[in-house]
């Protein structure tokens, strides 16, 4: 069974996931967002061989060592197709106005919506989450039950939508999509906080009147 393991770094304390197969010790990462360093010696430190860096939206909280750590490993970067302009654009994926060193990442390989791959043996399932960002993507593996949701939805919660590349609008139909499609046992791993199950949010969540009021629910 695969493991997984969070490890926040960053002024926003974004969650970086290491997921790995325990048989072959092959595994990947979700949002390196900073610290190359931190991130370097966690891989290490849990004896796994990362295969690839999965990015769930441009923002510079969940990319900010991609570059640095995919280099190291000499693997790929992998992101959602309309989320090119986010990460290559320092105004757009904020580390213009965050950090003292704005930066961009290019993504060796672009995933549309449904687009399904594998790493480490498993099954990933690229779902198109716009609303936080125009190109926003989750990363479902259906055999696990599990979801690396990003800044979509948190326990209780959801991303924020008033950034240039925000729309409340999408993230509502985003919100509908998860909640609806997915099994209710499957367990969400954020891209902040906590985790939490989709049948908790089907009953909790913030956006829930919301999403009943618009029948995307
Ligand atoms: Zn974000």
């Amino acid at each position: 069974m695969i493991r997984v393991k969070a490890c926040p770094v960053g002024l926003l304390q974004a969650n970086c996931y290491l997921a790995w197969n325990p048989e072959t010790r092959k595994g990947f990462l979700v949002d390196p967002g900073d610290r190359a360093d931190v991130l370097t010696a966690f891989v290490r430190e849990n004896d796994v061989i990362p295969e690839a860096i999965l990015l769930t939206h441009g923002h510079f909280d969940h990319i900010g060592a991609a570059k640095t750590v995919g280099e190291n490993w000499k693997i790929p970067v992998f992101a959602g197709e309309k989320e090119a302009p986010v990460l290559q654009d320092s105004f757009l994926n904020l580390s213009g106005r965050y950090t003292r060193h704005p930066f961009t990442v290019k993504a060796d390989r672009l995933l549309s919506d449904k687009e399904e791959f594998s790493l480490a043996g498993y099954r990933i399932r690229t779902i198109h989450t716009p609303g936080h960002s125009e190109g926003g993507v989750c990363y479902e593996l259906p055999e696990e039950g599990i979801l690396f949701s990003g800044d979509t939805l948190f326990e209780r919660s959801y991303g924020r939508t008033d950034g240039p590349d925000g729309d409340h609008e999408e993230m509502m139909r985003s919100l509908g999509r998860l909640l609806s499609e997915l099994p209710e046992e499957t367990l969400v791993l954020p891209g902040h906080g906590p985790e939490t199950t989709i049948a908790e949010e089907r009953m909790q969540n913030f956006a829930v009147f919301e999403l009943r009021e618009r029948q995307y629910l």
